[in-house]
């Protein structure tokens, strides 16, 4: 049934539709990918209605923009992700008001999020960024460097190592797409085969899920297919 006076409503059927599509087509157990909000440039208010649609997570990137929101929705039970490039010296807003950051690529920084971790909260879940598409983009950790830093992040106690995440160049086609998603899928490979314990595989936005989901994406992180463009560029 389509209700075209509520959009948001119609987007996240739209989403959701085609993460289950997706699961059945690639022959993955249905459920076994979660659907990240990422609400970054949208105001609290959207992000409430998402709630009512039985939204929980939600994606930001920045980290003032976020805190306002957590505020003025205090009232519910959300899981925050923070998914954005962190500086260190804001490290420990996203250690004391985060469920979830996705884009740790040093160990410095880790070192500093497991410091700052209050110690009444559960462990901050991580995810390592890895950087598959060599040049075109710097933010993410090489793959050399993934087992090091993996080490290193395990060990730390206000810390959960959960898996990796990665945000390939875009691209059009298909195929194209398969190929970064499966290249991170082996870093993931090595990692477990290594020892560490990960279930959590980062990838995939509004133009690529398909392909995420076809190469083992456990959490999609999904903007503009569900609150629409964003009005400026961030
Ligand atoms: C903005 C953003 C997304 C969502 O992108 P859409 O194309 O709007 O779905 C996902 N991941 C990260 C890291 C982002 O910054």
């Amino acid at each position: 049934m389509v209700t075209s006076s509520n959009p948001l409503e119609e987007n996240f059927s739209l989403v959701r539709q085609r993460i289950r599509e997706a699961e059945q087509r690639f022959s993955r157990e249905p459920g076994s990918v979660e659907l990240l909000a990422v609400s970054k440039t949208f105001p609290a208010e959207a992000l409430r209605r998402a709630a009512e649609l039985d939204q929980r997570s939600f994606g930001e990137n920045y980290l003032q923009e976020a805190l306002e929101k957590q505020q003025v929705l205090a009232d519910l039970a959300l899981c925050w992700h923070f998914i954005g490039p962190l500086q260190s010296n804001k490290s420990r807003a996203v250690a004391e008001n985060f469920d979830w950051l996705h884009s740790l690529d040093r160990l410095k920084l880790a070192q500093r999020l497991s410091k700052q971790r209050p110690e009444g909260l559960t462990p901050l879940n991580v995810c390592l960024q890895v950087n598959i598409s060599g040049e075109e983009s710097k933010s993410g950790l090489v793959p050399d460097k993934l087992i090091e830093v993996a080490s290193g992040v395990a060990s730390l106690p206000g810390l959960k190592l959960r898996g990796l995440m990665a945000l390939p160049a875009p691209s059009d086609d298909f195929n194209e797409q398969r190929r970064a998603f499966a290249a991170v899928r082996k870093c993931y490979e090595d990692l477990c085969h290594a020892g560490f314990e990960l279930d959590t595989l980062s990838m995939g936005m509004s133009g690529d899920l398909e392909a995420a989901v076809a190469e083992g994406a456990t959490i999609v992180r999904i903007g503009s297919a569900l609150f629409g463009q964003r009005s400026y560029k961030k």
